[in-house]
């Protein structure tokens, strides 16, 4: 499968590192739409909150609080955000949690 977000996982194509374990990678977004802008990816392929099974959410669960605290966001402030198929605004279809921070984030979204 040709995905974009594995190749990251595997270090074919470069990321900035912000944390990475066994089951996870967390890097910085290319285009970031806020100071701080995170994706955290499972390294196993999944397409989205949808069709991946539990376990992987309590592993990127664990990794978004590696990142918050590296980031040094928990006291201002966060936003994780989940953009699933076409209505959902997801274009890479790979699992990735977004983690906005760094500035006050508007609501509702677009
Ligand atoms: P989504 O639109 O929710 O599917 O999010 C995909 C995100 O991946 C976008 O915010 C892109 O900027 C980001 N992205 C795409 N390619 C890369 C890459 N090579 N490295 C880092 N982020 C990327």
């Amino acid at each position: 499968m040709d995905c974009i977000f594995c190749k990251i996982a595997s270090n074919q194509i470069p990321s900035e590192k912000i944390y990475e374990d066994d089951y996870t990678l967390a890097f910085r977004d290319l285009s970031p739409v806020s100071p701080e802008h995170i994706l955290v990816i499972p390294k196993q392929h999944t397409d989205n909150i949808y069709e991946c099974e539990s376990d992987v959410l309590i592993y990127m669960h664990n990794a978004l609080k590696k990142v918050v605290d590296k980031l040094g966001v928990k006291d201002d402030g966060f936003r994780v955000v989940f953009n699933t198929n076409k209505n959902g605004g997801q274009t890479v279809g790979h699992l990735h949690m977004h983690v906005l921070a760094g500035r006050l984030l508007q609501w509702p979204p677009g």
